[in-house]
Formats: C-alpha cells, sequence, structure tokens
C-alpha cells in the first residue's frame, strides 16, 4: 500500500511536509515551517503524527523555511535519517537554518523581556545548536541521478528555477505509483535563475498553486522597479526593499546593477543589511553554471551581483548606523515578509516618513506584516509598537520566485502524458481553487485539493 499525507501547505502556503508511506518504509518529503497567522504558527508546536525515528528519509525540494524550517526540530525529537537535496539547497540550508534557531531563541528572549507572551515564559521551537546539529544529516545529490532514498523508493531531482539549488522530485516507487513533487515552481524566462525543468510523467503529481488565480503584471523592462527607485530618490528618500536573504536579492541587485548601467535610476549607494544575503551571494557566485545563461560565464563572483556603489552591511552596529542616516539609498535587508530580522528595524525608522518607499518583490503571506502593508494598512504594529505607515509602499510581482498561472499550466502542459490524480498544495484557497477550475478547462483533469492532514491512498494510481 502506497498512501501520501498532507502534513503541511495544504490550503495554504507555509509548513510543506508530504509523508510518504510505501511498503512499511516511511518518506517526508519537504519539512517546512509553518509562518504568519497564529493559528498556523501553533502547528509546529503539534507532535509530529508519527515517531520521527521511524522516517527513513527526509527530500527537501529548496532551502525556503517554509521547506526546511522544521527539520531541526523533526531532527531533535529523534529522526535520524538522511536529508537528501541538492548541494545549493544544502549550501543554503547551513545559513538559513541556524539563522532560524538563532531568531527563535531571539524571539523568545525578547518576548520574556518585554513580556509579550501573557501566559507563560516564551520558548523557541528550536535553537542554533539543534539546526548545526541537523546539517550533518544532509545528504547532497546531483541533479538527474537516481538516488534510492529508502528500500523500494528511488528519486530524481531536476531543477525548478525557484531557488538556487531548488527542484521538483521525481519519486519511482517499487510496485507503486509514480510521483512528482513538483516543489516550488519557478519562472520562465526571467533572469538569474533557470527556467524550470519539463516535468516527467507520473501517475501522481503535486503542484504548487501560490498564484493559481494570476498572472503577473510584465516588468520585462525593469520599468516598475525603476519608477519606484526613481521617485524615491527624487523624494530623497530610501527604498527599503524586504527580501529573504537566500532568494530575492541576487534578482533585486541584478536589476538594480542593469538599471544604473542603463542609466535608467541614479547611481545610488546599495546596501544589503543581511550578512547571511552576502554569504548566499557567494554560493549563487560559486554555482554559476546552475544560473541562467545571462550570469555566465565572466561574472564568476560576488561582483556578479554589486552594482556601482555597493556594500555588505554584517555587525549589527553598521546595520543601526544605516537605520538611523537619512540618505537617498536602497536597502535590501531581510526578512521578505517583514516577520521578523533586521528590515523591521529599517521599517520602524522609514515608515512614517513620506519620502520613503517600502518596496515587497516577493509574495506576502496572509497573517505577515508584510501583507498588512501590500494591503494598505495605515499603521503596523512592530516589536509591541503601532507604527504609522506615511512611506509609499509598493509591490512589483513580476520579481517573485513562483510561477503565475499560466507559468504553471505551462509546466503542467510539459508531462509527456496525463497523470492519474493531481494534488494541488500550497496555495490559499482562492487561488487553488482558480488553479482547479483552470486545470479542467485545460487539461480536463479533476485536480484534487487535499486537506489538513489528509490521508490518500495512492496505490491504485500505480501504472
Ligand atoms: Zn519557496
Amino acid at each position: 500500500m502506497t498512501t501520501l499525507t498532507f502534513l503541511g501547505a495544504a490550503r495554504t502556503v507555509t509548513g510543506s511536509k508530504y509523508l510518504l508511506e510505501h511498503e512499511g518504509h516511511r518518506v517526508l518529503v519537504d519539512c517546512g515551517l509553518f509562518q504568519g497567522l497564529k493559528e498556523l504558527r501553533q502547528r509546529n508546536w503539534e507532535p509530529f503524527p508519527v515517531p520521527p525515528d521511524t522516517v527513513d528519509a527526509v527530500l527537501l525540494t529548496h532551502a525556503h523555511l517554509d521547506h526546511v524550517g522544521y527539520l531541526p526540530r523533526l531532527c531533535a525529537q529523534g529522526f535520524r535519517g538522511r536529508v537528501f537535496c541538492t548541494a545549493g539547497t544544502a549550501e543554503l540550508c547551513s545559513l538559513v537554518l541556524p539563522d532560524s534557531g538563532h531568531i527563535q531563541e531571539e524571539d523568545a528572549r525578547f518576548a520574556n523581556k518585554h513580556r509579550f507572551a501573557r501566559h507563560e515564559e516564551a520558548l523557541p521551537l528550536y535553537g542554533e545548536a539543534d539546526a548545526r546539529r541537523s546539517l550533518s544529516q544532509l545528504h547532497p545529490v546531483s541533479y538527474r541521478t537516481p538516488t534510492e532514498v529508502a528500500p523500494g523508493i528511488s528519486v530524481v531531482f531536476a531543477p525548478a528555477g525557484h531557488l538556487l539549488g531548488s527542484a521538483h522530485i521525481h519519486a519511482r516507487l517499487k510496485g507503486g505509483p509514480t510521483i512528482l513533487f513538483g516543489g516550488d515552481l519557478g519562472r520562465y524566462a526571467r533572469p538569474v535563475l533557470v527556467d524550470p525543468a519539463d516535468a516527467v510523467a507520473a501517475d501522481v503529481v503535486l503542484v504548487e498553486s501560490t498564484y493559481g488565480d494570476r498572472d503577473h503584471t510584465p516588468d520585462d523592462g525593469g520599468e516598475a522597479f525603476a519608477g519606484v527607485i526613481r521617485d524615491t530618490a527624487r523624494r530623497g528618500g530610501k527604498v527599503i526593499v524586504p527580501a529573504f536573504a537566500i532568494g530575492r536579492v541576487g534578482e533585486v541587485l541584478y536589476w538594480i546593477r542593469r538599471l544604473e548601467g542603463e542609466g535608467r535610476i541614479p547611481v545610488l549607494p546599495v546596501y544589503v543589511d543581511s550578512p547571511m544575503a552576502g554569504e548566499a551571494l557567494r554560493f549563487y557566485s560559486s554555482r554559476v553554471a546552475e544560473l541562467d545563461p545571462d550570469m555566465k560565464p565572466a561574472q564568476k563572483d560576488v561582483s556578479a551581483f554589486a552594482t556601482a556603489r555597493f556594500q555588505v552591511i554584517a555587525s549589527p552596529r553598521q546595520s543601526k548606523d544605516l537605520t538611523a542616516r537619512r540618505e537617498r539609498a536602497i536597502v535590501i535587508s531581510a526578512s521578505g515578509m517583514a516577520t521578523g530580522g533586521r528590515v523591521l528595524h529599517h521599517m520602524v525608522a522609514a515608515l512614517p516618513d513620506a519620502r520613503n518607499s517600502i518596496l515587497f518583490v516577493g509574495y506576502q503571506a496572509a497573517g505577515t506584516r508584510g501583507r498588512q502593508l501590500v494591503d494598505g494598512a495605515r499603521d503596523v504594529k512592530i516589536h509591541g509598537r503601532q507604527i504609522e505607515v506615511a512611506a509609499r509602499v509598493a509591490k512589483i510581482d513580476s520579481m517573485s520566485a513562483h510561477a503565475d498561472r499560466n507559468e504553471m499550466i505551462r509546466w503542467l502542459g510539459t508531462l509527456p502524458s496525463a497523470p492519474k490524480r493531481v494534488c494541488l498544495v500550497h496555495g490559499e484557497p482562492g487561488p487553488m481553487d482558480a488553479l482547479r477550475v483552470r486545470i479542467r478547462d485545460r487539461f480536463g483533469w479533476e485536480a484534487h485539493m487535499p486537506e489538513h492532514r489528509e490521508r490518500i491512498d495512492v496505490s491504485s494510481s500505480a501504472s
């Protein structure tokens, strides 16, 4: 018997975890953290539904926290198996997991100090030490190389174009169905990252639906982005770009560099206020062969991303100085949904001043400050204080790392034959249902939208 249990990213966009059980073996595909709304975050504290030491292996599609951020917790609770992922994902995990542990420890400390936690002492889900220990279980594998991850379960990773090292995973089960885990799907014909690889035929396909109800506004020439920078510079303000350190920073820098080169924006100081982003850029540069052809061949170091007046801010002291400085500048800082990190200090300083702009370049999940701001909030709570929003808030979705509706349909169209079952995951209910309708109209396939913790028997899907 072969079953799939949806332990996360079911009708929501975080907490990706799919438990595959086949002939007495258990493989967990993705091990993500729930983020955003409190009712979702509380799921991180629920006991894992099977004893973690009974899981044979974990597979990671990519290093975003909503796909890997639960791993230290799973390991701390007894998971001892190998964690299969690409080398790029392993490198980025070595940055994001310890950082996540550190942030959770800091948040708990801060909450206890300021008594946000009304009832009892706030605890971190895991600490930095737990996260570092979990890294020793990572087992990097090459793209397009079949790997047996548990008896009778062989998988192949293929590029998904969503992040350095990102993959969709094709699983071949002995005596069972083939299953394609789509992971997060990237975009076509964008700089920095490659296009998603074509899908391989599978009996069961899981596909994300983050933007299942919309098509990204085209901004191929970067004009919307240039406009925000020019207007803010004219007002004498700062552009604050919240960006997840390992993801969009590269593309944001690519565009600034290009727009500067074309003389379409003034040459401003560009600060990457995130030591982790600086490290991530080095990993991107060292894996330039895995990136979009427009990143090759001459640009082989961090300078591939460096703008004319570029600086990575390392120490908290430098960060504080930069926060206080009133100058025309572009500041890129984490986290991308303004849920934590240094960007919050920049936002506290920048939001009340109408000269500044906050520019969001990625998806903003429900319940995050980023979502409140793009939805037009007049004030937001940061570090326990209400902060007035006078700065301009802009959003450019062409820089999204996620495929839009047409791109998802394009990718599904690369399947050489119709799957027996399609499961929609990683989306909020509205976009997910819109994609379901589009898939039915376009291909005639009835896609299923699993509920949280739903377990489906896929044995009968085997061809
Ligand atoms: Zn992702």
